[in-house]
């Protein structure tokens, strides 16, 4: 029978995945051995430690919009980035990586966690290390504050590691106080929806759907928008492409100040 509670149990899932796959990027990069394989867990394994995990249990089970009822397992997509920020946990910017476990249905992106392994790591030996943002269309999102970036400023966070001239004067066509370039996508939506940025462009291809479909949901969950360079909005669907190829543009307000800047030689470069 469709019931509420199979979305609601898919994001628990995610996020108690989320968190496991978090101890695994820690634990290569502690033992510097990137060569390991992990032992597959079997789907019972993994029900057991799903159901143990009640962090976002809680919420979950006091709110469950009606728009959700009648889902059914299979209509459900889910869009995985084990490790965003690549690039950058090769180079030991590790507060740049994270884990995104995305859910779509009907196309949409509808709920999805960022786990962030390293949050903390260099605020002493007592922090606690790591954290879970998660969020589902229609509730909420969780795990962090969502701040505003500075009223009346233009910070723009963007690509650290793949660059281009296209991307370059996309941003400058922006003219903005302040860039940010930071790695990975997920680490690009924390900045918005924690106030550090205003926008988040990046004029390029390269961005794949288990990029975006996480931070879109979190990003869509608080009252922001996401979209490619055109306007257009991601479809996450199975069949879809997997390259965002017209590029991402996200903020957490003010999105129509930033699209209408967007010039057209950049949006001609960019083919959806
Ligand atoms: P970045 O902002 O450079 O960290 O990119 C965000 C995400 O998109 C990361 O998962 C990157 O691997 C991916 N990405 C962006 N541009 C490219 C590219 N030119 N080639 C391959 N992956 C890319
Ligand atoms: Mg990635």
């Amino acid at each position: 029978m469709a019931s509420p509670a199979l979305l609601m149990r898919v994001v628990a899932s995610a996020y108690s995945v989320a968190e496991k796959a978090a101890t695994i990027v820690r634990n290569v990069m502690a033992t510097g051995d990137l060569g390991i394989v992990e032992k597959e867990l079997s789907s019972d394994e993994v029900s057991e430690e799903l159901i143990e995990d009640g962090h976002c249990e809680e919420i979950l089970k006091k709110a469950c919009p009606a728009q959700y009822s009648g889902i059914k397992e299979e209509e459900l997509v889910i869009w995985v980035d084990p490790l965003d920020g690549t690039k950058e946990y090769t180079e030991g910017l590790l507060d740049h990586v994270t884990v995104l476990i995305g859910i779509a249905y009907g196309g949409k992106a509808i709920a999805g966690v960022i786990n962030q392994p390293y949050y903390n790591y260099e605020a002493g030996a007592n922090a606690v290390l790591g954290r879970t943002i998660w969020g589902v269309l229609g509730i909420g999102a969780f795990g962090f504050q969502l701040t505003e970036a500075p009223a009346g400023k233009h910070i723009v966070v963007t690509t650290r590691s793949h660059s281009s001239a296209l991307v370059n004067d996309c941003i400058s066509a922006l003219n903005p106080d302040s860039v940010i370039r930071v790695g990975g996508a997920g680490n690009k939506i924390i900045q918005l929806i924690e106030g550090k940025a205003s926008a988040y462009v990046f004029a390029s291809p390269g961005c794949k759907k288990w990029d975006t479909c996480a931070p879109e949901a979190i990003l869509h969950a608080v009252g922001g928008k996401i979209t490619d360079m055109h306007g257009n909005s991601f479809q996450y669907n199975k069949e879809v492409k997997h390259m965002n190829s017209a590029g991402v543009l996200a903020t957490l307000r003010n999105y129509d100040y930033y699209a209408s800047r967007i010039p057209n030689t950049v949006k001609q470069s960019l083919v959806p």
